[in-house]
């Protein structure tokens, strides 16, 4: 497993005059085996951060370190590569595939990545996010809250190093999302899994381990959060 650190992290949208500077040169690290969260008002530079993080974005100047990889140096090739062997992302817009049902979503990763499904795995995350009773229909026939737990069954169905999650509880109501971040936090160490989620809900950022507190695409503080036991 493998903490994601950047350095001097810079990302501007557009050029000249008229660019944003949504990171303003961020150096933060999200450790291994833990959970992050990642707040701040919006346009704080939340996702970008994320995006990069991820390998999903390059960032205009800096680098981002997953274990011992600066994925700002690797080719177009080796970066999807990494992507889909080591990476989960959970997209705020979920991005499922529509002509698919719930369970083609979820083993899509594997079977594009030529990995066998593991069935007791798949059970355990389809049962933890209450997704047994909808695994033959289509996503656009669910509601914003169960699509949001099949995008979350798809990304950590293969198990990666790190799992990164935009906002993934912000459709789910209290008790919903409760258990999603007991079972994201479950995951973490019994799988030696390192998450990092954006979100906007405090009682979320309880569940982990460390916040990252943006402010203007900057560090404006970090807690290491004295609530969530930390098991090891
Ligand atoms: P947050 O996730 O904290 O709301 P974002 O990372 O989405 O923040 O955005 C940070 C800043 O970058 C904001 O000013 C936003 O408007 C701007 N921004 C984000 N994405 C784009 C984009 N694709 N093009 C132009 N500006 C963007
Ligand atoms: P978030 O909740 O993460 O802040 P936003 O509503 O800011 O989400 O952004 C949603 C999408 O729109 C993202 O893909 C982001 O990159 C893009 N976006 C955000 N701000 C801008 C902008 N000023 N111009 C173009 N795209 C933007």
């Amino acid at each position: 497993t493998v903490g994601v650190q950047t350095i001097d992290l810079v990302k501007d949208y557009g050029s000249g005059p008229g660019a944003v500077r949504a990171l303003a040169g961020l150096s933060v690290s999200a450790e291994r085996n833990r959970f992050t969260a990642i707040m701040g008002p919006s346009g704080s530079g939340k996702s970008t951060l994320l995006h990069c993080m991820a390998g999903l974005d390059a960032p205009t100047s800096g680098r981002v370190l997953l274990g011992p990889t600066d994925l700002t140096q690797l080719p177009e090739k080796k970066l999807t590569k990494l992507r889909r062997d080591r990476i989960g992302f959970v997209f705020q817009s979920y991005a499922l595939l529509p002509q698919l049902s719930v369970k083609q979503n979820i083993t899509l990763p594997l079977e594009v990545a030529g990995r066998k499904v593991d069935g007791q795995w798949l059970k355990t995350v389809v049962e933890a996010l209450d997704l047994g009773r909808v695994l033959k229909q289509r996503p656009t026939r669910l509601s914003g809250g169960q699509q949001q737990r099949v995008a979350m069954a798809r990304a950590l169905l293969p198990r990666p190093d790190v799992v990164f999650a935009d906002e993934p509880t912000g459709a789910l109501d209290a008790t919903t999302a409760r258990e999603m971040l007991q079972f994201l936090r479950t995951s973490v160490h019994e799988l030696g899994q390192t998450i990092v989620m954006v979100t906007h809900d405090p009682l979320a950022a309880e569940h982990t381990d460390h916040v990252l507190l943006l402010h203007q695409g900057a560090l404006a503080a970090q807690i290491a959060n004295p609530t969530a036991p930390v098991v090891l």
